[in-house]
């Protein structure tokens, strides 16, 4: 008989002081949850873990259902009715009848009342047919919990960041999965956590102590001694029990997998520990980093010089309208800039209502409170020429989710003589040049870029980069832990605590 495999993708990195709400249509990147087939069309071929389960599907000869696809981009917790709106199809999908599920999962989603909500979304798969194998993906800032391993069968995630190994991850995921139902693998799991609130912006593997424990796992895979090793640096936006440094172990438990995979993951964790100093940003003052990129530009050069807005990155629930990098960048005179995205909805309509050639005033950005850290919106003055006004519709050519489409809102190009600026309706993380390619701006040959990002600008921007210049704006991403009131964190915990 056919198999009937469950594929489901339910996605949202929550920044629990993000004043940004999520409401249901936020899933989908604003238009809304993907339900059945419109989630394989939506998805089949992406590079994303759900796309690599819709392969394993075809592979195994199963049929592949799937009863919702919904990621939202980052933003402040969802109400309970909007998270039982995202469970109920996959529910009614497992209770139908199934043989094995597989989900795509961010790993640091919270809702109202419930600091985990993917160990919840386990627990009720798990609830409605106990046996089930489940495998799960999880992105790179993931915040593990017991319930999470309680409930799966198999967990992998992300190695990489920018995060561009999402099919391959599924893969991994899927395919120890798959072969378990064949009877050829016997997956257990082991996991460990630390009390390590570490910094986003130290995640990258050339920047922290990642690198070297992501290497380690990759040869322990490759060695055959587990199945998959999974480091999980943790979300320090999300404020809950769960946050923090953790690791996760599959291997075969016929093979006398159970002590490998305790050992792996004790040795990763281990070295994230000792060098846990490393994980601690340390920001330069923004009039500094502005006159230093400034001086970078004025030289010789082979590409743009980036300036990186890593305190309000919308990709980690900022408002996309904290506007003191850009009026620094304009206090300096920098010259030949290009500035992506500004997120106002007004700015944008006033925009369309001047048209493209003509001139307006703007008080651009600004527009959002963020009482979470006290800090209140400011706009910022600006005259300039529209330029360009767009759709807002945009296809990933870059490494990261290529393939799929995305939608910035009505976009429109301030041009102040030297600054384009990229206004858009919605929020966006760039990490693709086309953000500005598609509304008429060739990034390759501005001398400065600033963009709204902390590391994901990598994926697509790096490679054309002649130096990178991080800049401490403000915002609800900032890398100055001391901003965050948190509550519900373990304590002690580092570096907020001498532990
Ligand atoms: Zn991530």
């Amino acid at each position: 008989m056919t198999k009937r495999f469950v594929i489901a993708l339910i996605k949202h990195e929550t920044n629990t002081f993000s004043p940004i709400a999520t409401p249901l249509s936020s899933f989908g990147h604003g238009n809304g949850p993907y339900y059945g087939e419109e989630a394989k069309v939506a998805f089949a071929g992406s590079n994303t873990p759900f796309a690599a389960f819709l392969d394993i599907a075809r592979r195994e000869g199963a049929e592949a259902v799937t009863p919702i696809a919904a990621e939202s981009w980052p933003s402040n917790m969802a109400s309970r009715a909007t998270f039982e709106a995202l469970l109920q199809p996959l529910e009614a999908a497992v209770s139908a009848g199934c043989d094995a599920c597989f989900l795509d999962l961010h790993g640091a989603m919270v809702v109202e009342g419930c600091d985990d909500a993917e160990g919840e979304i386990l627990k009720r798969v798990r609830r409605i047919r106990p046996g089930l194998p489940i495998a799960v993906t999880f992105d790179y800032h993931t915040n593990l919990s017991a319930d999470i391993v309680a409930n799966a069968s198999v967990i992998t995630g992300y190695k990489t960041y920018p995060h561009v190994d999402m099919y391959e991850a599924g893969m991994l995921a899927g395919d120890i999965l798959a072969r378990s139902l064949r009877g050829q693998a016997k997956p257990v799991m082991a996991w460990g956590w630390l009390p390590l609130v570490s910094s986003i912006m130290r995640h990258a593997p050339e920047d922290g102590p990642s690198g070297d424990i992501l290497r380690y796992a990759r040869e322990m895979e490759t060695s055959g001694r587990v199945l998959a090793a999974t480091l999980l640096p943790g979300f320090a936006h999300a404020d809950t029990p769960y946050t923090g440094v953790s690791a996760v172990v599959v291997a075969d438990a016929a093979a006398g997998g159970r002590d490998a995979a305790q050992e792996v993951c004790d040795r990763m964790l281990a070295i994230a520990w000792e060098r846990r100093a490393e994980y601690v940003f340390h920001p330069e003052a923004l009039e500094a980093s502005v006159a230093r990129a400034r001086a970078l530009g004025a030289g010789a050069r082979s590409g743009p010089v980036l300036l990186i807005d890593h305190c309000d990155n919308c990709g980690s629930g900022g408002t996309q309208d904290v506007m003191q990098v850009v009026e620094e960048i304009l206090k300096q005179n920098l010259d030949d800039v290009a500035i992506a995205p500004i997120r106002d909805p007004q700015a944008v309509a006033q925009m369309i209502a001047a048209g493209i050639g003509n001139n307006v005033n703007l008080m651009l950005g600004g527009k959002t409170d963020m009482p979470s850290i006290g800090l209140a919106g400011r706009p910022l003055p600006v005259s300039g020429r529209v330029v360009s006004i767009t759709d807002g519709e945009i296809v990933f050519t870059g490494p990261m989710y290529t393939g799929l489409k995305s939608y910035l809102g009505r976009t429109a190009v301030l041009d102040t003589g030297r600054a384009q600026i990229v206004v858009t309706e919605r929020h966006h993380e760039p990490f693709d040049l086309v953000i500005f390619r598609h509304c008429g701006i060739e990034p390759v040959k501005k001398r400065f870029i600033m963009l709204k990002s902390r590391i994901h600008y990598r994926a697509g921007f790096k490679p054309i980069a002649s130096h990178i210049v991080e800049c401490a704006g403000a915002g609800v991403t900032s890398a100055d832990l001391s901003v965050y009131g948190y509550r519900k964190l373990v304590r002690p915990v580092f570096p907020l605590d001498a532990i």
